[in-house]
């Protein structure tokens, strides 16, 4: 993994470069822990003060639906790993992509939809039918394929690189010229990333958008999301979406994201070592048909992974040779050190299917194998995981 040591540094301490500084002064030495400001409204001297801030309340603490200072510490640093102009933070990754949708589209609008996308994202999108916004999805990942499939109503190209659930990589440069030859914005989640490891800003992207629950966060106690852009679109969405949506970060939960980025890029080192493990005992697993990982991905995929991604992390998947629902089930119900369950980038490592016994036509639809078991490789070390694993593919083998 070639992390920038600025990134190390925003993460660690405060970037000394970022702009604006520290907001909420507090008297005396400086705190090493930023402080929580854990107050719904802020206190002005007069009337007319606090009538300014109303009138600006993109930059200024009035009321925490609004900004927080805790909230903009985070923001800012967000903001700075992705080299963007500014962040809003959200309650979950999908208050952030609902806040994107609904700040910036109008009826009529059409969303394209590139790679294997979030379930929950999809349903959004099927949800703002009900608003006149169109979408299409689109699997193949060749920029020739996005461009195919645009439509005169397109105004928003929505990726994933690497995708949800097989994890391949698109040339995110080259979609995004695509895009803007024709005036479409691009967003991408970039949740399975993190900044540390790709920054679509500097590929061309307009939105980056993710989820901090996962890896940002880091230790599974927290839902938040976030989205970077510049100032200007930010300050679209702010009075659009993010004040009216309300679907804000809470202080203190800012502040546990805070202090999971402090140690984001010491995490991120160690679950590409142990995933990278997980993944090469995999792959010559008599049991296993296939592992999904970009470190694992030929030919011009490779080529785009060596490119775009600084590393890579360690959420990953892999198709049973034999992809029957009883297989899955039996291989995942054996596993003792993997936890069962949703979401991923925790120091737990986990483990879940997309096949549920009953969904097997949706699946095939969408390219995913029915034999496909997805790990989060958390941080109770390679060895121990593998041991584990082993056991539990023995009777397939
Ligand atoms: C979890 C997830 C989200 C949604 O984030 P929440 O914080 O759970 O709302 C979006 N994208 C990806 C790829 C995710 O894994």
């Amino acid at each position: 993994m070639r992390i920038d040591p600025r990134d190390v540094a925003i993460c660690v301490a405060e970037d000394p470069e970022a702009p604006g500084g520290r907001e909420g002064p507090v008297a005396g030495p400086e705190p090493a822990a930023p402080p929580i400001v854990q107050s719904s409204l802020f206190a002005f001297p007069t009337l007319g003060a606090l009538f300014e801030g109303l009138g600006s309340e993109h930059r200024t603490s009035v009321y925490t639906r609004g900004r927080n200072p805790t909230v903009g510490e985070v923001e800012r640093r967000i903001a700075a790993l992705e080299r963007g102009e500014a962040c809003l933070c959200f309650g979950s990754g999908m208050a952030a992509t609902s806040a994107v949708m609904l700040g910036l589209l109008r009826a009529g609008d059409h969303v394209l939809f590139v790679n294997d996308t979030y379930g929950p994202t999809l349903q959004l999108a099927e949800h703002l039918g009900r608003f006149g916004i169109s979408h299409d999805l689109v699997l193949e990942t060749d920029p020739a394929a996005v461009e195919r499939a645009l439509r005169p109503a397109t105004r928003l190209v929505w990726l994933e690189s690497p995708g949800t659930m097989r994890f391949r990589v698109l040339d995110i440069a080259a979609v995004a010229d695509v895009a803007r030859a024709r005036g479409i914005l691009t967003g991408i989640d970039n949740s399975w990333a993190t900044p540390l490891c790709q920054k679509p800003i500097e590929l061309g992207v307009d939105l980056v958008m993710h989820t901090a629950s996962k890896y940002l966060g880091g230790h599974s106690d927290l839902i938040a999301g976030a989205v970077v852009s510049t100032a200007e679109r930010i300050e679209e969405i702010f009075y659009r979406a993010y004040l009216l949506n309300g679907g804000i970060l809470g202080p203190f939960d800012a502040w546990l994201l805070l202090r999971g980025i402090r140690t984001l890029p010491v995490r991120l080192r160690q679950h590409e070592a142990d995933a990278l493990a997980v993944a090469a005992f995999l792959r010559d697993h008599p049991a296993v048909r296939r592992v999904f990982h970009p470190s694992l991905a030929e030919g011009e995929e490779a080529r785009l992974v060596e490119r775009q991604l600084a590393g890579t992390t360690g959420l990953l998947s892999f198709e049973l040779a034999d992809g029957s629902f009883e297989s899955v089930r039996r291989v995942i119900d054996a596993l003792r050190r993997f936890r069962i369950g949703v979401s991923w980038g925790g120091v737990e490592s986990l483990v879940i299917s997309p096949n549920r016994g009953t969904n097997g036509e949706r699946l095939d639809a969408l390219g995913i194998p029915r034999g496909l078991i997805r790990l989060s490789v958390g941080l109770e070390g390679a060895d121990l995981l593998i041991e584990d694993l082993a056991a539990a593919l023995a009777p397939l083998a």
